[in-house]
């Protein structure tokens, strides 16, 4: 019976199936397979050389893959890499400013190669440059060399922005600044492809996430539901008996964790408790019930969903004991 919960599907705009890519023997991608729906925000996770270049380099027709089918906008980026480049922005690691030129000068040269309309001056007011416009790109800080980067990928509004980690090297508030244009342009109907490190950024920003553990996809999926198969977490302090504390972790459905607490600056002398739980609002429930009857009270008390740090710190490679290929 179909999901009646779920919006239907809308049609994907970056669509990969089945891709495997090859340096030499290296399989630097192995038969990952994902698809963009348009109008929404991908976020393409993965820890150094999982394959995320790669793979993006793919999409845009810079690399044909070994194996497997590439379509954007229903078309092989490889064999119509115009067409596509066409409808598409593109934000690589390494830019190609040229530092001798002004910022303006820089977007004017853009705007001659660009096969997309538009005006200097609104793409400097929407990444924040205006008032750097007649300085020469060399002078520019790395924030905003990064910001002039993106001012191309936005030229004239294309329909799918691929950002390859978009806000490295940025400072907390420009992150913000990346994060809010780049949920404007989503808002106004772009569709986004990005890769991260942070994983805040990738949390915050996208409907849905690939992450990929040397080369191969390792998780995948919309963003709620990734984050709802890791259990939640609820965690506190308390001075208790290790009896009663035993009691807890037989009314308690979670996995029950505890170390020493009071070091450090915490100042509070007692157990740090910290519990995994599929069932958070029971567990939740089950521990106020206990330290009633306990008399027992609970410092620092926090009940959180699992973040997407937790889901990454899961995979496989990550594991301790598991590091390497
Ligand atoms: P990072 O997060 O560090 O940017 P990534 O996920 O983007 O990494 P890729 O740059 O796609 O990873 O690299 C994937 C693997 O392929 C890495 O092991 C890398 O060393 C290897 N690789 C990348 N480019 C080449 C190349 N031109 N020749 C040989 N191997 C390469």
């Amino acid at each position: 019976m179909p999901d009646s919960s779920r919006p239907p599907a809308r049609p994907a705009v970056v669509n990969v199936r089945s891709v495997s890519c090859r340096y030499g023997d290296y399989v630097a991608v192995d038969d990952v397979s994902l698809a963009v729906p348009r109008g929404s925000i991908h976020a393409l996770l993965g820890t150094n050389g999982a394959g995320k270049t790669t793979l993006l380099e793919t999409i845009q027709g810079f690399r044909r893959p070994a194996a497997g089918s590439v379509r954007v906008f229903d078309a092989d980026p490889w064999s119509h890499r115009a067409a596509v480049a066409a409808r598409t922005g593109t934000m690589l690691q390494e830019s190609g400013l040229v530092d001798e030129m002004t910022v303006t000068d820089q977007l004017s040269l853009w705007k001659g190669v660009s096969v997309r309309e538009d005006e200097i001056g609104r793409v400097l007011e929407l990444v924040g440059l205006t008032h750097r416009r007649k300085v020469p790109v060399a002078v520019l800080s790395g924030g905003e060399r990064r910001r002039l980067d993106f001012a191309m990928a936005l030229w004239g509004d294309p329909e799918l922005v691929v950002l390859d980690e978009p806000t490295t090297g940025l400072d907390p508030q420009s992150r913000r600044t990346m994060w809010s244009i780049i949920r404007d342009l989503n808002d106004r109907g772009a569709t986004v492809l990005l890769t991260t490190h942070y994983l805040d950024e990738a949390q915050g920003l996208a409907d849905s996430v690939t992450i990929l553990d040397r080369g191969r996809v390792a998780v995948k999926g919309r963003m709620s539901d990734v984050l709802a198969a890791i259990p939640s977490r609820i965690a506190f302090e308390v001075a208790a008996s290790p009896e009663a504390l035993d009691e807890l972790d037989r009314r308690v459905s979670g996995e029950l964790g505890r170390i020493p607490a009071g070091g450090g600056d915490s100042g509070h002398a007692g157990e740090s408790v910290t519990i995994r739980t599929p069932a958070p609002q029971d567990d939740v429930a089950a521990v106020v019930d206990w330290a009633r009857a306990h008399g027992a009270r609970l410092e620092r008390f926090r009940c959180a969903p699992a973040s997407l740090e937790e889901v990454f710190f899961e995979l496989p490679s990550l594991a301790p004991g598991k590091a390497g290929r």
